[in-house]
């Protein structure tokens, strides 16, 4: 297989660690809200990178870490807390935003098609994990105390701008303008490793330390998580072009500096989705721009959501997608004829196992160059002209459907996991207490109930037969 590698900035041929296995860590959610569908992008093309490796023969251990906690508003730490931005907007507590945002996190891969991470790990798990790795930075004086905070000093390294190209307009990426500079940083991208003087009296979690009761900073999370579970040697690191800085070089950063080796020899990156504005310029997806687009948007919108997988993966991830109802329109109806297609196969004659192999090697060149997943779906349309029976077109395209996970033959989603389960017994218990409520002639609280579901994308109807709910 080839790989775009972001260090290098080429294409190279792939070559684990260790012969025929893949140790692989994706960045996960920072749960403090519903995701919405450009990281889901990044979720999507990562999938078909795991799934791709493993249909090529590979022996793959994937782990993702869930941020919980020490996620501000800037990727460069300031700001507000995120988790606590959603506890407060919720009134809820961080723990209980963290669980149901996590639940709707996995529902909606669960709908995209996109598998589960082998390991998933919150990061609030492995607290005594983080100061143990700030310890022995601090020890070999990669870190420093100042105003009560620990941070990593980024003048001790030889490079720290590992992935090139940074330039100061750059740097300030994410970082708002109403947010003063940290006094305490020795060097202007110095990072927090853990947090005790904290700008957050109403912080909510908390811990001991030896440097006071505080919590850890954003990015030592990905570093000890991924150690934990695959070693000091990782093959592929994935995520968000916008994760590359700060958040992928602070990883590098920290991690090498603990080990004193290199850490991952494969960095993935997927770019954004970006929307056209009015003025006819396309941006950045986020969650502050315009319509929140989510899963269960589209869905309310009558798309099916694997048509969104559809249409990301019509394009490469290393280009910026367009998103627009009309090109989802587009991919919705190329999506229902291919099906169409498809289903019109008659299922004639025997599979010939050699056909189904040389066309499966075909496809891992294909896709396995650099994640061509048009190309895959090209290959769909070429086996349903090829000459071969229907039993053995069909035998194909299953087998490619491991990795583009279309749902191309027979009916439904495979996917049986059971993410939503968390999510239903939720609003099942409010729509139980608001009925309460309503017998109880306390429309308030039943009110409230139906407002606090919908500030979570919750819609409840009463009909005759009771209570009814969907995500809007
Ligand atoms: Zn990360």
């Amino acid at each position: 297989m080839k790989i775009y590698n972001s260090l290098t900035k080429q294409v190279e041929e792939f070559k684990p660690n260790e012969e025929g296995k893949v140790a692989m860590y994706t960045c996960g959610p920072t749960v403090y809200h519903f995701a919405h569908i450009g990281n889901l992008r990044s979720y999507i093309m990562e999938d078909v990178l795991e799934k791709t490796f493993r249909y090529a023969g590979y022996d793959v251990k994937r782990v993702m870490n869930i941020t919980d906690v020490g996620h501000l508003s800037s990727d460069a730490d300031t700001g507000e807390d995120k988790m606590l931005k959603g506890a407060k907007r919720e009134n809820k507590t961080v723990m209980e935003v963290a669980k149901f945002y996590t639940d709707a996190f996995f529902s909606d891969c669960a709908k995209l098609n996109i598998k589960t991470p082998d390991v998933v790990e919150p990061a609030t798990n492995c607290i005594d994990e983080f100061i143990h790795m700030i310890e022995v930075l601090l020890e070999k004086g990669y870190a420093y105390k100042a105003g009560e905070n620990v941070y990593f000093d980024t003048s001790k390294l030889k490079e720290y701008y590992v992935f090139g190209n940074q330039n100061e307009e750059e740097l300030m990426v994410g970082v708002r303008d109403d947010v003063s500079e940290d006094e305490n940083k020795r060097n202007k991208n110095d990072f927090v490793l853990w947090f005790t003087k904290s700008k957050f009296e109403d912080q909510a979690l908390k811990w001991d330390s030896p440097w006071g009761v505080g919590y850890p900073g954003w990015h030592i999370e990905c570093s000890c998580i991924s150690m934990k579970h695959l070693g000091e040697y990782m093959d592929v690191h994935c995520g968000g072009i916008d994760n590359m800085f700060p958040h992928h070089t602070n990883e590098i950063a920290q991690t090498e500096s603990y080990t004193g080796h290199k850490w991952c020899n494969y960095w993935f990156h997927v770019h954004h989705l970006v929307e056209k504005k009015d003025g006819g310029k396309a941006s950045k997806m986020s969650k502050s721009s315009g319509e929140f687009l989510t899963v269960s948007l589209l869905e309310e919108k009558g798309y099916d959501p694997i048509v969104y997988r559809m249409f990301c993966l019509q394009s490469h991830y290393r280009k910026p997608l367009t998103f627009s109802y009309e090109a989802l329109d587009q991919a919705d109806g190329t999506y229902k004829k291919l099906k169409k297609r498809i289903s019109a196969v008659n299922a004639e004659g025997e599979v010939a196992a050699e056909t189904v192999k040389e066309w499966h090697d075909k496809f891992v060149a294909e896709v396995g160059n650099d994640m061509n997943t048009s190309m895959g779906i090209t290959l769909v349309y070429d086996v349903l002209k090829a000459d071969m029976n229907g039993a053995t077109k069909l035998a194909v395209i299953e087998d490619y459907d491991k990795v583009l996970c279309l749902n191309l033959v027979g009916g439904q989603s495979e996917n049986t996991d059971n993410a939503g389960d968390e999510l239903t017994e939720y609003v099942e218990s409010m729509i139980a207490k608001r009925a309460e409520a309503k017998k109880a002639k306390d429309f308030a609280t039943a009110d409230a109930i139906r407002e606090e579901l919908l500030g979570k994308g919750i819609v409840i109807k009463d009909t005759r037969e009771g209570t009814t709910w969907e995500r809007a």
